[in-house]
């Protein structure tokens, strides 16, 4: 047996630390996207396969048996990717995915399918805005300029077109206590999420609630059917029974 786990979540930081501990022979892989990547116990490569193709000939040249998707749940080309190789190359495949969040009684969730619909959903103007959505699309918020964003992020972006922002830097997980703390001094009016599951994003959510403030959900999207399994331990599990 030999893995490949897709990384770039703490669940598969947490994976990695169980397969080097039960000595098993696999690789981590990350996409590349921060310029100081938690180290991982165990042999690690960065950067695109290049694709369905670019990943089908690397599975097929590392004689990797088993592929464990272990990305964000809106890395979803790189989801959809994994399924189409692992099929061409006859590799079995799970992913490491938490359910959905589910809105909870005091909380006022208005679900969006995408940025473009979460941007649509902010005020014109005057509104304070936590966008807690990572740095990949804070430029698409250049739509709306007359509001105030407090963007977090691992690292900033490159370019951050927007008149008003305070930009902070943090690594999960997160408390409830400091994101109701950062909402505060921010007096925060609308928060705008991505709906990742799990436990490591979720303060913001229960922040949220507690300070009465809206929360614009923008919702998975769609990848192809895969065997989907919630924990570390139970891929754990799951590999010792491939295994035997
Ligand atoms: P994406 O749109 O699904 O992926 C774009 C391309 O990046 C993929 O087609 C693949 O390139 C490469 N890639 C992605 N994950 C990879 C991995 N683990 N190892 C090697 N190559 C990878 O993904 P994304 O939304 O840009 O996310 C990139 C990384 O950041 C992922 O590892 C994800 O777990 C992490 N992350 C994403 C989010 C988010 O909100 N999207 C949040 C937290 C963390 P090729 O086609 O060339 O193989």
């Amino acid at each position: 047996m030999r893995i490949l786990l897709l990384g770039g979540t703490s669940d598969a930081t947490q994976l990695a630390a169980r397969l080097s501990a039960a000595g098993r022979d696999a690789i981590f892989s990350y996409a590349g996207r921060v310029s100081t990547p938690t180290p991982q116990p165990l042999p690690t490569r960065i950067g695109g396969f290049g694709g369905i193709e670019g990943l089908e000939a690397y599975l097929r040249c590392e004689r990797i048996t088993h592929v464990v998707d272990a990305t964000h749940s809106f890395a979803a080309n790189m989801s959809r990717n994994a399924v189409a190789a692992c099929t061409r190359a006859g590799v079995k495949l799970v992913a490491l995915e938490r359910s959905a969040w589910v809105a909870q009684p005091g909380d006022d969730w208005r679900p969006v399918a995408d940025i473009t619909e979460a941007i649509a959903a902010l005020p014109e103007r005057g509104a304070r805005i936590f966008l807690a959505t990572g740095r990949q699309n804070v430029a698409d918020f250049a739509r709306k300029p007359e509001n105030f964003y407090l963007l977090r992020y691992i690292e900033p972006p490159k370019i951050i077109p927007l008149p008003d922002y305070v930009g902070l830097a943090g690594r999960g997980p997160f408390t409830v206590e400091g994101d109701t703390a950062v909402m505060r001094a921010h007096r925060i009016t609308h928060l705008v999420a991505k709906n990742a599951g799990g436990d490591a994003a979720r303060a913001k959510l229960e922040a949220a609630r507690a300070l009465s403030i809206p929360v614009i959900m923008i919702e998975r999207p769609a990848v192809p059917e895969r065997l989907r399994l919630e924990t570390p331990e139970a891929v754990m599990d799951w590999l010792a029974h491939e295994a035997s």
